[in-house]
């Protein structure tokens, strides 16, 4: 099977010096990984679907946001519109307070857009034409969704390859981030509890912390969210608002302003 590959960006790991496709030691490793997948891998909803928008839905919401949080409101998303045509139809408003609580709220808006895209349009072949729709999700859903044999490479996925070395096949896609999530992390990898432990150069060694994520308290985007979650609530004046995060919020349509009155856009 030919793998499609995806490049994102690089996270400061050690660059792969790629094996040989396809020598029986990876082989061999891919089977050893399967294996200990078939036994360890996690039970996520969105494993239980082939529909790209569903696909779609838990990828967007993953982007920025930890599995453990994403899935009780992966389920409830798809509970209120369970097809690409429902959240097409949806008022946007109603999509910007259904996401409240998960973060960057931009997302939301962008998947309304890809929705009313796909709905009127279709699934476009290239996925990356749909708006908040990058490589790494766009390759997602053509895997999951679609079957298509390309391998997407996010954090968790890269780090396994870089450490082995292994360029593996996109059948592993779902076992490389399950294996990247939980045994092979960042700092301190799990290498005693790892399938591919004998055969990778890696094996025992230990990484810097990984730069952090900027301060959410008193950040502007705290500031963002205190006023997003304010007009979530209802209409304001302007001038009870904090002017730079309802421009901010304005320009990536999440807010909108009549006469002085700042609320959730209408449509
Ligand atoms: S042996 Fe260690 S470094 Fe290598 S893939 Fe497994 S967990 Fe990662």
């Amino acid at each position: 099977m030919t793998a499609v590959r995806s490049h994102g960006r690089s996270h400061g790991l050690r660059k792969p010096l790629f094996a040989s496709a396809r020598s029986p030691k990876l082989v061999l490793m891919e089977a050893q990984l399967l294996a200990w997948f078939s036994q360890n891998g996690r039970d996520l909803p969105w494993r239980h679907t082939r529909d790209p928008y569903a696909i779609l839905v838990s990828k967007v919401m993953l982007q920025q946001t930890q599995v453990e949080r994403v899935e009780p409101r992966y389920r409830r998303w798809l509970e209120r519109w369970p097809t690409v045509g429902a959240l097409a139809a949806a008022a946007v408003a109603d999509v910007i307070r259904e996401w409240q609580g998960l973060g960057y709220n931009r997302r939301a808006v962008s998947l309304h857009q890809a929705a009313q895209r796909v709905a009127a349009d279709g699934w476009p072949a290239d996925l990356t034409e749909l708006p908040g729709v990058g490589r790494y999700t766009a390759d997602a859903v053509r895997r999951f969704a679609l079957g298509q044999a390309v391998l997407p490479v996010d954090t968790n996925v890269r780090r396994v390859q870089e450490r082995t070395g292994y360029d593996f096949d996109p059948a592993c896609a779902a076992a490389l981030m399950d294996l990247g999530a939980t045994v092979c992390i960042a700092r301190v990898p799990r290498c005693g509890a790892c399938p591919l432990s004998e055969g990778c150069p890696s094996r025992g060694r230990r990484y810097e912390p990984l730069r952090r994520q900027s301060r959410f308290e008193g950040s502007f985007r705290q500031r963002r969210a205190r006023t997003l979650g304010l007009l979530v609530e209802g209409p304001r004046p302007l001038e009870q608002l904090d002017a730079d995060a309802v421009a901010s919020l304005r320009a990536d349509g999440l807010v909108a302003v009549y006469e002085s009155i700042a609320q959730l856009p209408a449509a």
